[in-house]
């Protein structure tokens, strides 16, 4: 297995080609405690499912070989969901990997929700310290506080940066742990202007449970405005991708967008070179690269879609838009998937 030259970089004249993947998240289940308004994998609460340890070994296998192939070091970290659903399985995938010698594990992400004790939180920590872990990464935001205690978040994050050392965790993001907001005791307007207001601030990406839920807190603007925005950076020139517990492989920021599988038989690797191959044959990831997601809509006319006349808040809201209507329909399934991504009404997560 050989990552050509040619393969990994961006071509200055031809067509865009598929770069080296370097930074890998194994998605070990849809399962949240939380069903955040902005979750870019719509992950929550009657999601079930989690990654074998077998699997995640050859997928994480799969990525290093890849990354070698092409002269680089994979970096792998896992999340969900929430990836502290199933600890033993969580912990179990850590020691595995270890003890097969394969990369080090980056980071591992969570919300802390269950971080309910002291000596809890420090023997799960001290244990993933122990096996390799080299960073743990809080998710702690507006959207998170509606769903997890500030008093767990802090708990990990203390207890971390003692066991771990202070550099080795990362909040995501500080300024919330700083002043937290809970939204649970504010009615609807001033809830939406501290939603809005995050949003703002971290200019975040509407796909997901964002684009449904969250868009028609920004201003809205017609579909033609995003003629031309091509995403050849985001699918095909990114190094990132996730890896999800059936084997689905996605661009780091595109949730749902399913460039290939790592399962029955194929692994990332190949999913990788079929990809470089013929990505020109992917129809969301030809049209995205052509003209960014209104080509997308162009693309999704034939099939009964209709552009939304209050307009759309940004390049990702009208992809995730189309692919909703598309996935329910079932378009391209082997490119738009998996259900889980695209399940608008799940009932709301457990509320401390
Ligand atoms: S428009 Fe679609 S393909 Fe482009 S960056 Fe946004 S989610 Fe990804």
């Amino acid at each position: 297995m050989e990552c050509s030259r040619t393969n990994a970089a961006s071509s200055a004249d031809g067509p865009p080609s598929l770069a080296a993947w370097e930074f890998a998240g194994l998605l070990l289940t849809y399962w949240c405690n939380a069903r955040c308004a902005l979750c870019y994998v719509s992950a929550g609460p009657t999601h079930s499912g989690y990654m074998s340890v077998a699997a995640a070994l050859a997928v994480w296998r799969s990525l290093d070989q890849l990354a070698a192939a092409c002269g680089k070091t994979m970096r792998i970290h896992l999340s969900g969901g929430e990836p502290f659903h199933d600890w033993v399985r969580l912990a179990a995938i850590v020691r595995a990997a270890r003890d097969a010698g394969l990369t080090p594990l980056e980071k591992v992400e969570t919300n802390a929700f269950w971080a309910t004790d002291d000596g809890l939180t420090r023997s799960r920590l001290e244990l993933l310290g122990a096996l390799g872990m080299e960073k743990l990464v809080v998710s702690t935001d507006v959207f998170h506080q509606e769903f997890v205690p500030i008093e767990r978040v802090r708990r990990c994050v203390e207890i971390g940066r003692a066991v771990l050392g202070p550099r080795r965790v990362v909040v995501r993001r500080w300024d919330f742990l700083r002043s937290p907001v809970d939204v649970r005791c504010l009615s609807s307007t001033p809830r939406d202007d501290a939603f809005r207001h995050a949003l703002l601030r971290h200019k975040e990406r509407l796909t997901g449970r964002a684009a449904t839920e969250l868009a028609r807190l920004l201003p809205c603007l017609p579909a033609e405005t995003f003629r031309g925005q091509s995403c050849a950076k985001e699918v095909l020139q990114s190094r990132h991708v996730h890896v999800d517990l059936y084997g689905n492989v996605f661009p780091g920021t595109c949730m749902g967008i399913v460039l290939g599988r790592a399962a029955g038989g194929s692994t990332v690797a190949d999913a990788w070179h079929s990809l470089a191959r013929s990505w020109q044959q992917h129809p969301v990831v030809a049209a995205v690269v052509a003209g960014g997601s209104h080509e997308l809509l162009q693309r999704a006319r034939p099939f009964g879609y209709r552009e939304l006349r209050s307009g759309y808040a940004g390049k990702c809201h009208l992809c995730a838009h189309v692919r909703q209507f598309l996935c329910e329909r079932g378009v391209w399934p082997e490119f738009i998937g998996p259900a889980e991504c695209y399940l608008a009404g799940a009932s709301p997560g457990d509320r401390p």
